[in-house]
């Protein structure tokens, strides 16, 4: 571990609150055509501040608001609504978790890159690169070398970009300089705040980092979050945190993928990022399996499981792992301009090469005949897979066939709950050999006897597969717990 050294932000390079401020409305004054912000408002009910402050949180922010910029790309200069179904909605969140000032900067970057890609020199002008002074979208992304069909692709989109989620617990880092802080301005932490595996504690939870708040959705920052899924329906949410390097897909809550073609295909894109954009150093795949913890009631399982989003990730940019403990701005953010330059530079592009590659999920495709009634939705709806699966079970007569379908399909919300199906499984299917083979000697010799002989090994086959998926889930637990003595500070 390094030597804590007290990093801060140098704002000649970083942007400051009034800086975003200030870019926000100038954004939106020079590109009012194609760029549209929203300043969404909103206030927690009478009471919920006593009792964050009985749980632990901030006691002095009894009532608590929040103003948060919501931004609306339409490269095509066209808003409405029944137009934009036809398109890609893409969904991007920057800045959930205040001492991540990186994440804030890059959606900045991201969101010029995309304005200036509307006028009208970057359509057919080669050269425009090599004049202007910061290059343009087409040459930060990665994805195509057909400059045409990557601008159609951006104009086949629609942008709703949050630059500053956190605009309160930002607001603590900046000011008050706790470099530390990443929950909200009254000690909640949003990215614990959301209906998914909600309040589940591991064995080192500090609630200095992680305080998921009295119950989920507690959050006026979270009820912003549901309300804009509500209303853009996207197809990929991405959260965009720092603190390691990572491209992380649900989930987060367990040590667990989703299978299927929609998640699988968002998991493809994840890797092609990492290779164009993070150098292949970024952690792929599940949350619950990468970032060495399990994090429970994050908006990017929400997003996937409850809104049942296509494409969901959480992103992360930038981490410096070796940092002191207390060193807290320079293990989420870079400490030279040159640094951030590149991270910011990078991720940017990533954003620019997402749009392209999303292009091509199936989801887009299907929806695309969609009449906002969000019926192809539906195909991802959890009933669906189940019963795919348990089909799949029925008809399985090995128990190795039937491991899949029924690890993915039954609800092992959370390690510790897979603790209980262990002894749970085991109980249950004691007794139910037990019981059965007092049926079978009963009916020895009767005419039933090759059917209950039948009976016998399924229920044989149900218990293996149990014990077996049982066996596997404790192995994880204790690599996790494993794991998490070594982590420092939460990122995800
Ligand atoms: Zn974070």
């Amino acid at each position: 571990m390094k030597p804590n050294t007290r990093a801060k932000p140098d704002f000649s390079y970083y942007l400051t609150q009034n800086a975003i401020k200030e870019k926000l409305v100038k954004l939106e004054t020079d590109y009012r055509s194609v760029l549209r912000v929203k300043y969404v408002k909103k206030s927690t009910a009478n009471g919920v501040g006593d009792k964050i402050a009985e749980f632990g949180g901030n006691a002095n922010a009894k009532s608590y608001s929040v103003i948060i910029p919501v931004v609306t790309i339409n490269l095509d200069g066209k808003f409405d609504e029944v137009e934009n179904r036809k398109k890609t909605r893409l969904m991007f969140d920057f800045g959930e978790h205040g001492r991540e000032l990186i994440t804030v900067d890059t959606a900045f970057r991201f969101m010029e890159t995309l304005v200036k890609a509307a006028a009208k020199e970057e359509e057919d002008d080669e050269e425009e690169d090599n004049r202007s002074n910061t290059s343009s979208a087409f040459s930060m992304q990665k994805a195509t070398t057909d400059r045409h069909s990557f601008l159609e692709s951006l104009k086949q989109t629609t942008f709703t970009i949050i630059p500053i989620e956190n605009v309160n617990g930002r607001a603590m880092v900046e000011e008050s300089k706790k470099f530390c802080e990443r929950k909200n301005g009254r000690g909640v932490d949003v990215n614990r705040n959301f209906p998914v595996n909600f309040g589940v504690k591991e064995k080192d939870y500090d609630p200095n980092e992680e305080f998921p708040g009295p119950y989920a959705m507690s959050e006026p920052e979270s009820k912003v979050l549901e309300k804009l899924f509500k209303d853009v329906k996207p197809h990929a949410w991405v959260n965009v945190h720092s603190g390691m390097e990572a491209i992380f897909t649900p989930y987060d809550h367990k040590n667990e993928e989703p299978k299927g073609e929609y998640p699988e295909f968002a998991r493809k894109i994840g890797e092609e990022i990492n290779q164009m954009h993070c150098g292949k150093r970024c952690v792929t795949g599940s949350g619950g399996k990468g970032v060495g913890y399990l994090a429970h009631g994050t908006v990017t399982d929400y997003a996937f499981d409850v809104v049942k989003v296509p494409a969901a990730f959480t992103w992360e940019i930038y981490g410096d792992t070796q940092a002191h403990f207390d060193d807290c701005f320079a293990m989420f953010n870079p400490v030279t301009k040159e640094k951030h330059d590149d991270v910011v530079e990078s991720w940017a592009g990533a954003g620019l090469s997402f749009a392209h590659l999303m292009r091509a999920h199936p989801a887009v495709g299907e929806r695309k005949e969609e009449d906002g009634s969000g019926s192809s939705r539906t195909a991802l709806s959890d009933g669906g897979k189940k019963e795919e699966a348990e089909t799949t079970f029925a008809l399985s007569a090995s128990p190795s066939d039937s491991v899949l379908p029924v690890n993915t399909n039954h609800d092992y919300q959370s390690l510790r709950g897979a603790g209980q199906l262990r002894t749970g499984a085991r109980l249950r299917g004691s007794n139910k050999i037990n019981r059965k083979g007092h049926a079978r000697s009963q009916m020895f010799g009767a005419r039933d006897q090759d059917i209950d002989t039948w009976k016998y090994l399924l229920l044989v086959s149900i218990f293996t597969v149990l014990y077996c998926v049982a066996r596997r889930q404790f192995r994880a637990v204790k690599r996790y717990r494993t794991t998490r003595r070594n982590r420092d500070k939460a990122t995800v």
